[in-house]
């Protein structure tokens, strides 16, 4: 399984930056993690938009969902095509579609539904309901015995070891240092490294940073509370999982 960071700025963009974004492919499959503003123009970089399996929409905060408007008029007038599975909270299809006067039917909505796993090709993708103000889902994508676990927004009332424990990889959120913690909807660098520890994850990726958050400091405070070296999310990284 192969992880491709679109973008990582939490809440709203960085300079050059783009917000929360992951393309994950697997041996079969090309799914896009949460479609936030700025992540289609990197998607293209790496995979034509006509070739994605499936879209995740975690919540609908702007900073994860913007770019489906841009994928819609890609697959709707450019390529031609319909039927792309989109997977969403409940009423998701209406609210954003508010803005579209509806989809025209380009993309196959599916709720997504806690602890009801779903198949795309050779991925299975698993949610779970976190804690943020609005419904938002955790999710994990598992293909060829490899897990990966992406934690969405959340704030610390969740943990993702509300999945299986000894997911190779944990890609969370760290919007805050946990001494400038500004909301209780997101954690802190120390919080998303802690959560890590205790579900034994392999290995620990920070993302969705506050913009004007000092990243270094971040990914030294996370590391800490995981009790080993962390990474930090930046747009164009790629690994393996
Ligand atoms: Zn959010």
């Amino acid at each position: 399984m192969e992880l491709v960071v679109l973008g990582v700025s939490g809440s709203y963009p960085s300079a050059r930056g783009a917000c929360s974004g992951y393309l994950v492919r697997t041996a079969e499959a090309n799914l896009w993690l949460d479609c936030g503003n700025g992540t289609l123009a990197t998607l293209h970089e790496y995979c034509d938009p006509g070739d994605i399996d499936a879209v995740v929409i975690t919540h609908e905060h702007p900073d994860h969902c913007a770019d489906i408007y841009g994928l819609h008029v890609a697959w709707r007038y450019g390529l031609e095509r319909s039927g792309l599975p989109v997977f969403a909270p409940s009423g998701a299809e209406q609210r954003l579609g508010a803005l579209v006067s509806g989809w025209g039917g380009v993309f196959d909505w599916r709720v997504i539904e806690e602890a009801a796993p779903v198949e795309v090709k050779d991925a299975r993708l698993d949610f779970r309901r976190t804690d943020h103000p609005i419904p938002t889902f955790a999710v994990e994508v598992s293909s060829d015995a490899t897990r990966l676990i992406y934690t969405a927004d959340t704030g610390p009332g969740w943990s993702v070891d509300s999945f299986p424990h000894g997911a190779d990889l944990v890609l969370a959120e760290a919007s805050y240092l946990h001494s400038d913690r500004r909301t209780n909807m997101h954690l802190s660098a120390h919080e998303a490294g802690e959560m890590a520890r205790n579900s034994s994850a392999g290995a620990l990726m920070l993302t969705h940073l506050w913009p004007t958050v000092d990243s270094t400091e971040s990914l030294h405070e996370g590391s800490e509370a995981f009790g080993a070296p962390a990474t930090l999310a930046t747009p164009r990284l790629v690994t393996n999982v």
